[in-house]
């Protein structure tokens, strides 16, 4: 690896993971991305590097671009959490307080 390219730690989180075992080197992502989030690897066939993991949006044209499958985005713990939870038992999916069954939406389309 060059001295001079290093994966930012500064970031929300790492936002990007690569399979090594898939990635070809390609760089097509790195084309892709209209952040310039990533460099090519100096070393040539081995998975880009992230430079500038805090200017990510998670779009996901890298993934999407990729031919071999090789990336998973990482969002940030904040966006993972939600506040639907469900019954380990039954499956069942609910939200703290919602009534059983949700009443309907009784408010008219905005223009109306
Ligand atoms: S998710 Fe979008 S912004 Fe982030 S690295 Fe991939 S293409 Fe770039
Ligand atoms: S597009 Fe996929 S295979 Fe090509 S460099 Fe990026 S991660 Fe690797």
């Amino acid at each position: 690896m060059s001295g001079f390219s290093m994966p930012s730690f500064s970031g929300p989180c790492r936002v990007l993971k690569f399979d090594a075992d898939k990635c070809v080197g390609c760089n097509l992502c790195v084309d892709a991305c209209p952040l310039d989030v990533m460099i090519p690897n100096p070393e040539p066939g081995l998975e880009p590097i992230v430079v500038f993991a805090e200017e990510c949006w998670f779009c996901g044209g890298c993934v999407q671009e990729c031919p071999h499958g090789a990336i998973t985005l990482i969002f940030p713990a904040k966006q993972r959490i939600s506040t639907i939870f469900k019954r380990k038992d039954t499956g069942e999916e609910f939200r703290i307080g919602q009534k059983k069954p949700m009443p309907p939406n009784i408010v008219p389309p905005s223009g109306e």
